[in-house]
């Protein structure tokens, strides 16, 4: 039998929602097999252990792994056997493997399609994928009113945008209703190597929007095993990346623990949302969170590691279309 989560790890108000996350997401793209393959075992006993460890922020997409990610969370959490208001599920609409599509009877349809994925009757949060991609003017006229459609069918609550760009998020920000956007997820710019969103979020608070942060490994860059082969960052950037990962490691230290404790000391994010795919990589990444709240940052080993990464910081990639 399932034992009820124990809630040691923090929760973190989300904006204006009313929603707390666990300060440590759990990222459900590689369990799409975005990361390399992982059996159904593994997928089902990560969120199953996450779950248990504190973690109630579980976010996916369509797109991850061509829905193969929202139909293995979706079985995942069925297993839990738990309340639903005890746990709280983002996915996304816009990105598809077919391509990009914001249309608002695109989205409309979308939402259905990932409920039944999901195996649930709402999502906590829909948000639009990528939104560099798409037309911006698209996402303010047709894509948000459209999901504020489905959260008045009940069909989600809440409603966000992520994307890599930063200035994408006030595009959309200045121009939409006061309260149509809920959420921004962030991703690859509050960890070790990349922290502009720092600068960025007074401006996100005086939205009244709640912030998330993704990919404080940088998709993989700050860990010991190295990013995908598909990781578009420049390859000075991978090296010193894997320069700080072999100076950590020589120094019986763990690179993408430091990464978890340095995403994690910001509190006006909500949520750092880590990509996980076994039970190690959940209880590793639930403990940095452990260590930060009872000891702090490791405050030396952070600073060798910055000096490391100091000739690249905030380097970061292209990403979306120009737009007009
Ligand atoms: P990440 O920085 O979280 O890195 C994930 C990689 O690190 C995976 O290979 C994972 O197995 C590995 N990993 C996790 N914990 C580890 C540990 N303790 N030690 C060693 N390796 C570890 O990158 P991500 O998965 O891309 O981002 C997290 C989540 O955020 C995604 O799963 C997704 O849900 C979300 N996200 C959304 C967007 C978007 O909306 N545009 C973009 C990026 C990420």
């Amino acid at each position: 039998m399932e034992s009820s989560p124990r809630h040691i790890l923090g929760l973190r108000p989300l904006g204006n929602t009313g929603l707390k996350l666990s300060c440590v997401g759990f990222g459900a793209s590689p369990l799409g097999n975005v990361f390399g393959l992982v059996s159904e075992h593994d997928a089902i006993a990560s969120v199953r252990h996450a779950f248990n460890r504190g973690i109630n922020f579980f976010d996916t997409s369509p797109y991850y792994g061509g829905t193969l990610s929202e139909k293995m969370l979706g079985k995942a959490l069925k297993t839990l056997e738990a309340p639903r208001d005890k746990y709280i599920v983002s996915t996304k609409c816009g990105r598809y493997v077919e391509g990009f599509d914001f249309s608002a009877e695109r989205v409309t349809k979308s939402i259905d399609e990932s409920l039944a994925r999901l195996q649930l009757d709402y999502v906590d949060i829909l948000q639009c994928h990528d939104i560099e991609f798409g037309s911006l003017d698209q996402i303010v006229n047709e894509t948000i009113p459209a999901l504020q459609k489905l959260k008045e069918a009940g069909k989600i609550r809440f409603i966000g945008i992520t994307g890599l760009p930063l200035d994408v998020f006030s595009y959309v920000l200045d121009r939409v209703p006061p309260g149509a956007v809920d959420v921004i997820l962030s991703y690859c710019h509050y960890s070790i190597n990349d922290s502009t969103l720092e600068d960025f979020l007074p401006y996100l608070k005086s939205k009244g929007v709640g912030v998330i942060s993704a990919s404080p490994l940088a998709m993989g860059l700050l860990t010991e095993s190295g990013p995908p082969d598909w990781h578009p960052a420049s390859p000075e950037l991978k090296a010193a990346c894997q320069a700080a990962a072999t100076y950590c490691k020589e120094k019986g230290k763990n690179i993408s623990k430091l990464a978890m404790e340095y995403s994690l000391s910001n509190k006006d994010i909500s949520s750092v949302l880590v990509g996980m795919n076994s039970v190690r990589q959940v209880e590793a990444n639930v403990a940095a969170a452990m260590e930060i709240a009872t000891f702090g940052k490791d405050r030396e080993s952070l600073s060798k590691v910055e000096a490391i990464l100091a000739p690249v910081k905030n380097q970061t990639w292209p990403s979306g279309i120009q737009q007009s």
